[in-house]
């Protein structure tokens, strides 16, 4: 079977060929050579390295970016992004979500996981824009339509049944404090009957803590247990405010945590993902970008370096994060079920990630520009890049952008922007 060989990259400073094949990487190292028929792509040396995964984000949030950004978190909201979100069409999710695969491709990211309305649209841009996702449409019912929620997110996932390879599908509960413990607990046994991702926002600010302790007598991790809703398919983005037992419960469960430091701080929630205590129970860790409305960049590389200086800072210790070990963090090395939970063998590097039988999804970067010329790779990857160092980006086996240059983004950041002013937030 013939499929796309890149030869002359550099990995851990030998030259190497990989030969990608339905998606999936067939053979890595220096005797690697293309097979008859496959398409060819001279790397030039550029280093090697696994693509990105953003582990939690709201791709078409895109359309919001730069809107009403300097307010806090509950009025930026209620005033601005739940009016302008009651507007929305299926076009305006679809190009808000083109938009931000030609970000995400343009800066190294292969696959994220996105919780937003209208989910067909969302994988339909995907599907387009040759991404890999794991999508699920919000939960909410705090204004009380719990049996309209639960149709709404049966009728999607029914729709979203016949989606390509490269599309998984979550049950996608906003918050505990925007969904009743009812509609937690069926979103927790509708994934597991379904075996699906159960993607939530929990323990974002500290008032979430105290308000689920004064409502519900434990806090926010301890409830979602309580619920059945912690398990090796869930997805917990921020984790602020997590103390050491939920840690240890989370890591018993064997559920995910995804860091948001940039969403974080541009919110002033007050704090950072006690990382250092969660390696230390032993849970799986991500990093994502959250959604353009809260951040505003979809640009994972610069968040890792927020990542590893916040945790560096809180901490009051420079060696809290090599800078190898952030690295592995955003390219989903810790987090088996962000990446691809079929990888076989435990991972621990970064490098590890690209081995036979693992996804095709890879980058080349520029080695020789001034951000990655000296020092060591790793490092200068972390707080010296940012996504402008990914040359040529790879997911399932197809190079989505080369030379830097994603195909068609002129269309797409102007169809984007149109839909923005139809919904009366562009200029
Ligand atoms: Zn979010």
């Amino acid at each position: 079977m013939s499929g796309l060989t890149v030869t002359g990259a550099t990995l851990d400073g030998t030259t190497v060929g990989v030969r990608c094949v339905d998606g999936t990487i067939e053979a890595i190292g220096p005797d690697v050579t293309p097979q008859a028929g496959d398409e060819t792509l001279d790397a030039g040396g550029m280093p090697l390295a696994p693509a990105l995964v953003n582990g939690h984000t709201h791709a078409a949030m895109t359309l919001f970016r730069g809107y009403g950004g300097d307010l806090p978190l509950m009025r930026w909201l209620q005033e601005k992004i739940w009016p302008v979100e009651a507007k929305l069409e299926a076009e305006d999710v679809y190009w808000g979500t083109r938009l931000a695969c030609a970000e995400m491709i343009r800066t190294g990211t292969a696959r994220f996981w996105d919780m937003y309305w209208q989910p067909e649209a969302t994988a339909r841009a995907v599907e387009d824009a040759g991404l890999r996702a794991h999508i699920g449409g919000p939960l909410f019912d705090a204004d009380g339509r719990t049996e309209e929620t639960k149709a709404r997110v049966l009728a999607e996932l029914d729709a979203l049944a016949g989606s390509g390879p490269r599309i998984e599908l979550s049950l996608a509960p906003h918050s505990i404090y925007t969904c009743s413990e009812e509609l937690l607990r069926w979103a927790a046994e509708t994934a597991a009957e379904r075996g699906l991702a159960f993607h939530i926002h929990l323990s974002e600010t500290e008032r979430e803590v105290s308000d689920c302790l004064a409502a519900h007598g434990a806090r926010p991790a301890a409830y979602l247990d309580r619920l059945g809703a912690l398990g090796e398919r869930s997805v917990l983005a921020h984790g602020v405010w997590l103390d050491e037992a939920e840690l240890e419960t989370i890591a018993a469960r064997g559920a995910t945590v995804v860091a948001n430091p940039a969403a974080n701080m541009k919110l002033a929630v007050g704090g950072v993902l006690p990382y250092p205590a969660a390696r230390r129970a032993g849970v799986a860790v991500g990093l994502g970008t959250d959604g353009a409305g809260s951040n505003d960049s979809l640009d994972l590389l610069s968040d890792l370096k927020l990542f590893a200086l916040c945790q560096r800072h809180a901490a009051g210790d420079a060696t809290v994060v090599p800078a190898a070990e952030a690295l592995a963090v955003a390219c989903g090395a810790h987090a088996p079920l962000l990446r691809d939970h079929s990888l076989p063998g435990a991972v621990k590097t970064a490098s590890e990630l690209l081995a036979p039988g693992a996804p095709a999804d890879f980058l080349l970067l520029r080695g020789d520009g001034p951000e990655l010329g000296l020092g060591e790779l790793a490092s200068d990857l972390v707080y010296a890049a940012c996504g402008s160092v990914v040359d040529t980006t790879v997911v399932a086996g197809r190079a989505l952008m080369r030379g830097g240059a994603v195909e068609g983004v002129e269309e797409i950041v102007a169809r984007a922007a149109e839909r923005a002013r139809r919904l009366g937030v562009g200029i």
